[in-house]
């Protein structure tokens, strides 16, 4: 599964991040997810559930996420504009020439725990 390897990552980070920070326990991890990494929230939620058993680091930590909207920028007008169901077209101009400049990431917004 997509998702669970993304899991892992972020679990892999936040693990380095509490050891460097001297945290022992995580209370809340905070993700942003850009809509192109294509992962579906409630799946990203169940892994983390599976991961979290059993790793005292994360007992009674919670997984907030929030979701990145598309945003591309047509390569004709010049024009920034939300990509909306996956449209890759310029509303502008109508131009196919566009390039993706948000959404396409996951990453750790910020990470509480004690
Ligand atoms: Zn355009």
């Amino acid at each position: 599964m997509h998702e669970l390897a993304l899991i892992q990552g972020v679990l892999d980070s936040v693990a380095k991040a509490a050891q460097k920070n001297d945290i022992e326990r995580i209370s809340k991890i905070k993700l942003v997810v850009g809509q192109m990494t294509a992962a579906l929230p409630h799946a990203l939620r169940f892994c983390f559930e599976v991961e979290k058993e059993g790793n005292p680091l994360l007992e009674g930590a919670e997984l907030e996420i929030a979701e990145e909207e598309i945003v591309a920028r047509c390569m004709d007008c010049g024009r920034e504009f939300h990509v909306v169901e996956l449209i890759f077209r310029c509303p502008d101009c109508h131009s196919g020439g566009v390039t993706v400049i948000k959404g396409r990431e996951l990453y750790i917004d910020y990470i509480e725990g004690e």
